[in-house]
């Protein structure tokens, strides 16, 4: 495919839109800035005097570390309010409404279905294929549906939220291969960090209708700060960069952001990455010895599925001793199962405390 192929996937209406023009994004340089209507004093709450003016609408420093971090070109890299933003305009950007399709493996992360609602765009459900031992990505069943079914997404989980399974990178290529002209191939890597495989990035290079979402919300810590990455073709990212609000990313958050990615605070989260994945792989031993616990799914994300005999049950106990699951009762194939995140060793102590004890009150 050609350097801007990818564009192509675009709604045809906005292939060429131009978005707003905001005050920031013209390149003029003065020592007196009265061109965007700011303050022309700090809020005294504002010690540091970084609220004044607005931000860099993709601040450099930031995109720059993040681009390292993820091992990409800063071209390649749209920063947005946590991956969900990402999500919404990957959505608002390529579906037409009511005609192109957004397909999703249920049971997973339900922002997606909830932006191709908000878009009119036809929902494709492949559900996951449980192997009894996994629930699991159905790469046949995933191309043919999508072909099928006039697919312009086509979001990967993997790790997959809640099932924690993940899929190979040869079944990612193999989608994207069978996509290329059609789709855009969403590889939803949230919990990448907790997972023992490659990233997908690593296939943008050969793919240019695949793109990858990343997070600091998870192992990095800062889900209130709400910077989410996608790393995609460059003339892509232009596109969806126009279409994205002016001023996104706010500039304490930038900051906070920043700092976060230093080298000692990126060997602390290292550590706790570790430590995570030793605690779930502790959990995950526990489980099954407790009363009521059919099933503990192995997971390379922060968290475990469990079903249990009496779910309900399990929920209320864990409630009791003040600990707050995810019940997933609700979503398909898991009527009898929560999703419980790791957390830290007291935590996840108290939670199998909590459990172990439902067999003295049976
Ligand atoms: N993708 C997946 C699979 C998730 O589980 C989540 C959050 N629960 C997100 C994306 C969104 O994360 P954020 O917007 O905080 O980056």
């Amino acid at each position: 495919m050609s350097a801007t192929a990818v564009l192509s996937l675009v709604r045809e209406d906005l292939r060429a839109f131009a978005g707003y023009s905001s005050a920031r994004s013209s390149a003029l340089v003065g020592e007196v800035w009265l061109n965007a209507n700011e303050s022309a004093w700090a809020n005294p709450a504002d010690a540091q005097g970084i609220a004044r003016r607005y931000p860099e609408p993709q601040p450099s420093v930031l995109r720059a570390r993040l681009a390292a971090l993820y091992d990409c070109d800063e071209q390649q890299l749209l920063i947005g309010r946590g991956s969900d933003e990402a999500i919404d305009l990957l959505v608002r950007a390529l579906c037409e409404p009511g005609r192109d399709a957004v397909l999703v493996t249920p049971p997973v992360f339900g922002m997606y279905a909830v932006c191709a609602r908000l878009q009119n765009a036809p929902l494709l459900e492949v559900p996951l294929r449980d192997t009894g031992a996994a629930l699991v990505a159905d790469i046949d069943a995933i191309i043919a549906a999508a072909l099928a079914g006039n697919a312009k997404l086509v979001f990967l989980c993997t790790p997959s939220n809640p099932a924690g399974s993940v899929i190979a990178l040869a079944d990612v290529e193999r989608v994207a291969q069978a996509m290329q002209g059609r789709a855009l191939v969403v590889v939803d890597e949230a919990y990448g960090e907790f997972a023992d495989q490659p990233s997908a990035t690593t296939l943008l290079a050969q793919y240019d209708n695949v793109a990858v979402l990343r997070t600091l919300s998870k192992a990095h810590a800062l889900a209130a700060a709400r910077i989410g990455s996608l790393i995609a073709d460059p003339a892509l990212i232009q596109v969806l960069r126009r279409c994205q609000a002016p001023y996104p990313v706010p500039a304490p958050c930038a900051a906070l952001a920043v700092a976060a990615l230093a080298p000692e605070a990126l060997a602390v989260t290292a550590g706790r990455v570790a430590q995570v994945k030793a605690e779930r792989e502790r959990v995950l031993q526990a489980l099954p010895q407790l009363p009521g616990v059919l099933r503990a799914y192995p997971s390379q994300g922060n968290y475990l599925l469990v079903r249990f005999a009496d779910a309900q049950g399990a929920f209320d106990a864990l409630l009791a001793a003040g600990v707050v699951v995810r019940d997933q009762r609700a979503a398909p194939q898991l009527h009898d199962a929560l999703r419980i995140t790791i957390g830290s060793p007291a935590e996840n102590d108290r939670v199998l405390q909590a459990l172990s004890a439902r067999r003295a009150a049976a």
